[in-house]
This record gives structure tokens, C-alpha cells and sequence, in this order.
């Protein structure tokens, strides 16, 4: 199998499809979609960075690299980066196109195109927010209903399962094929950011088909991503379990299960390992909304919710200062954690 192998639907149109106005020439702006605009801006770009947010998860960093790649393909000098950490996370370091990534501080000041990646709210581009002010123009791809609608352009579509369903979207309009490299990130991305396909409609399911057949083997692309913990992960599960505490009556008599993860506990792990937590305790029978405290600092909580339907832990979560997904969501509490669990509670009693 080579890298270079591509696919293409039957569907797919060869020469890149244009709006019947374009983003500059005066045309009405409702003559045209989103899609139109972003893809018109891709073209156009003279150079572009782009950025996913902060801890990039698969979809961050899968989204960006498989438009950097598609970017690269098509000619334009492209760089793609995050805030934080320093490095990409150990379990995403085999994607391909990591040539393209660099680090925040090594970003282009001014380039003439800035893409946002994965992220909802200005705050999750960490420093690389200042691009927002000093790049040409910016485009914002996203998933997440709760984005705050930041920066000059959008494709935003909270209906998508992931980023990359928008990015694959984009690369059929700037006929870039998808090869394996490219279908590689966008797996990981689709894949993590639907539970493994339980939250996914027929044509996610579709897409998937059509990465698998330009050659990714699924086991062999996630074993790194989220099938492989050191013998530590099992020591710090067992504290953070066994510590749960479930509040029966919370949310409405729906139930709310919640475990906290200090500094001491995560010590010597990765995030991989503490963001698995959330995974086990959402299993929970008598809890519908599952809570997570990890500490990052000594006065700070990165806190992750997830819920089973009908609760919406995008509202709640953008209540108190955060956002994401219906199902998914989180934000940052500064101080007593146990003030982040009473504020929980409070705004899911109501
Ligand atoms: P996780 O619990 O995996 O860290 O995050 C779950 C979802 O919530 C992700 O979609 C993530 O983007 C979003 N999220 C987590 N923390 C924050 C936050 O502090 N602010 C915002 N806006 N979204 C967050
Ligand atoms: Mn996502």
C-alpha cells in the first residue's frame, strides 16, 4: 500500500466547482453557501496556517493536518500548529503531514490566510488567537453548536459529526483526491469524535467507507490513538473509580456520576490515559450526566461532562464558561473543585 493511493467517489467532480460569485467581486453574499465561500478562500490563499485548539484531540489536529496536506498538494505554503502543548500529543504523532506542524511560536505572524480548526470559542486557540488580528482574512471550521461564531468566515455545522466530515468536504471541492495519507486523518478524526461510529449517520458511515478504501486499516490507525495505555493507567483508574461518587437525585432524579483527578494522581501519565476516565464512568446505569475534574494546576479544573440523552451538557457547560456538544462538553473552573460540582448540580436542578 503506498501513500499516494487515491480514491475518488464516482460522484466527484474534476474541475473544482465555482460559486457563480465569489467572495470579492461584489456579488451578493446570499448567492452563495458557506461551503462556496471557504472553498473560494482555500483557493485564493496565497499562504495559510492552521490551527486547531488547544490539547488537540484526533479531529483538531486530523482536520488540520489533512487540509494542510491537501493545501501542500494544491501548491500553497501551508504551516499547521497548536497552542498547547509544546509537542503533538504521543498518540497522534503517526498521523501523516506532522513535516507540516510547527511550533506556536514559529507561526507566520502575518499570513494571508488563518483557518481555526476544531475550535468553538476564541479562548481554545490559546495564544494563537492574536491571528485572528493580524492574518488577512481567517476561516472558522467547526462542529461544535456552541461556537461563538469568531473571526471573518465560517463553515460551521453542528450537524457534522466531526470537523473532518467538513474538511473532507472541502478537499472534493478543491479536487484534491483523497489518499491515504489525507484519509488517514480524517479517520482518526471520525472515528474518535463519534464514539467509534456509535454516533454517526449513513453518510459518516459512507465516508468512513470510502478512507477505508483508499487504505486505512482501522485497528492499526487507533491502537496508538485510544487502544494503548501504560501499566500506570490501571493504578490511577483504580484510585479515580474507586472514588466516584454518584448523586442519585442530581438531574432531575437522572443521576450524575463524578470522580476528580489531581495533580498527584496524573502524575507521570498522559492526557490519553485521564481522558479515557470519562469513557468508563459515562457507562454508568444510574447516572445520565457523568463528571470529570481533572486538575491542570493547583487552582485549576479542566472539568469534561458527557450525557445520555435527554440532558444537554453543551448548555450547561456554556453556562459556566466552557462549551462543546450536546453530549460532550467541558470547561475550566478555577478554585475549591467542589465548587465546580455544586455548580453542576445547581444548573442541572433546574
Ligand atoms: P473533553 O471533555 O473531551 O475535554 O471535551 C469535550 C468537548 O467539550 C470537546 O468538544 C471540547 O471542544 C469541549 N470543551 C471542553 N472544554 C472546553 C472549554 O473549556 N471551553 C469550550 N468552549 N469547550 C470545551
Ligand atoms: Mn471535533
Amino acid at each position: 500500500m503506498t501513500e499516494t493511493r487515491a480514491v475518488r467517489p464516482r460522484s466527484m467532480p474534476s474541475p473544482v466547482r465555482r460559486p457563480s460569485a465569489t467572495v470579492s467581486d461584489g456579488g451578493s453574499p446570499s448567492l452563495l453557501s458557506d461551503l462556496d465561500v471557504a472553498t473560494e478562500l482555500l483557493i485564493r490563499a496565497t499562504d495559510a496556517v492552521l490551527v486547531g485548539h488547544v490539547h488537540p484531540d484526533a479531529d483538531a489536529l486530523g482536520s488540520a493536518l489533512a487540509l494542510g496536506l491537501g493545501l501542500e498538494r494544491r501548491g500553497v505554503p501551508v504551516v499547521v500548529s497548536f497552542a498547547e502543548p509544546a509537542e503533538i500529543p504521543e498518540s497522534l504523532r503517526l498521523l501523516p503531514g506532522g513535516h507540516l506542524v510547527v511550533p506556536a511560536d514559529e507561526v507566520p505572524a502575518r499570513p494571508d490566510l488563518f483557518v481555526s480548526l476544531d475550535v468553538g470559542s476564541v479562548a481554545r486557540l490559546g495564544s494563537l488567537g492574536r491571528l485572528l488580528g493580524t492574518a488577512r482574512q481567517s476561516l472558522i471550521i467547526d462542529h461544535h453548536p456552541s461556537n461563538t461564531r469568531f473571526g471573518d468566515h465560517h463553515l460551521i455545522d453542528p450537524t457534522a459529526e466531526a470537523t473532518v466530515v467538513l474538511v473532507a468536504r472541502l478537499l472534493d471541492r478543491l479536487d484534491v483526491p483523497i489518499d491515504l495519507a489525507i484519509a488517514k486523518n480524517l479517520y482518526a478524526g471520525l472515528a474518535t469524535d463519534t464514539g467509534h461510529f456509535r454516533h454517526a449517520d449513513s453518510g459518516a458511515h459512507r465516508l468512513a467507507a470510502r478512507l477505508i478504501d483508499a487504505g486505512v486499516c482501522p485497528a492499526e490507525l487507533l491502537l496508538p490513538i485510544t487502544d494503548s495505555h501504560p501499566f500506570g493507567w490501571l493504578t490511577m483508574l483504580s484510585h479515580v473509580l474507586g472514588a466516584a461518587e454518584l448523586h442519585h437525585e442530581a438531574a432531575a432524579g437522572r443521576g450524575v456520576v463524578c470522580t476528580r483527578i489531581d495533580l498527584a494522581t496524573s502524575s507521570g501519565l498522559r492526557s490519553e490515559e485521564l481522558d479515557s476516565v470519562i469513557d468508563i464512568l459515562r457507562t454508568v446505569q444510574q447516572a445520565a450526566v457523568a463528571v470529570v475534574l481533572k486538575q491542570t494546576e493547583p487552582q485549576t479544573w479542566q472539568v469534561s461532562l458527557r450525557s445520555d440523552p435527554p440532558v444537554d451538557v453543551a448548555a450547561l457547560a456554556t453556562e459556566l464558561g466552557g462549551g462543546g456538544h450536546v453530549r460532550a462538553a467541558g470547561f475550566t473552573h478555577h478554585g475549591d473543585p467542589d465548587d465546580a460540582v455544586a455548580a453542576v448540580l445547581a444548573v442541572l436542578g433546574r
